[in-house]
């Protein structure tokens, strides 16, 4: 993602739209990259420096560290910020900072039910992969105060 220098006047420059995912590396990794990055990114040039602040999401698989299914996942980086002092080209490559933010972003042991939002099958220890039929969980009354109250009787 290359902005010109031209690009941006006096009042800032606004850029939303998607880029070619900027970690397809890492689907050696199990990190998927199921779209492309969406943007969006406030620009400006102050005291010959370049900042620029904003989101990004990218949407990715995951494998689940637990019961090892992939599940889809959006990193967000939800403040991006950059502040790039302007000695060069005319021509900035933002590509390695959103590269890095999104990696920052990136969770490092993914769980399906902590980043996926669904029950994670192997969660249940020793029962993985067969859901528990719904009733056959429910706590069963503690009786033990009851028994109490008789006994003072
Ligand atoms: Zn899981």
């Amino acid at each position: 993602m290359k902005v010109h220098l031209r690009q941006i006047h006096a009042d800032g420059l606004h850029l939303e739209g998607e880029e070619e995912c900027p970690i397809p590396d890492l689907a050696a990794e199990d990190v998927r990259c199921t779209g492309p990055l969406r943007y969006a990114l406030d620009l400006g040039i102050s005291e010959g420096a370049l900042w620029a602040t904003g989101s990004l999401v990218q949407p990715v698989e995951l494998r689940c560290v637990r019961c090892l299914d992939p599940f889809p996942f959006d990193i967000e980086a939800k403040a991006f910020s950059i502040h790039l002092d302007l000695t060069g080209p005319e021509v900035i490559d933002l590509t390695p900072h959103l590269r890095e933010d999104i990696l920052l972003n990136l969770p490092a042991h993914p769980h399906c039910d902590r980043e996926g939002g669904r029950v994670c099958p192997a969660s249940t220890g020793s029962d993985a992969g067969t859901p528990v039929p719904e009733g056959t969980e429910k706590p069963q009354p503690d009786w033990s105060v009851l028994d109490k109250l008789k006994l003072k009787r």
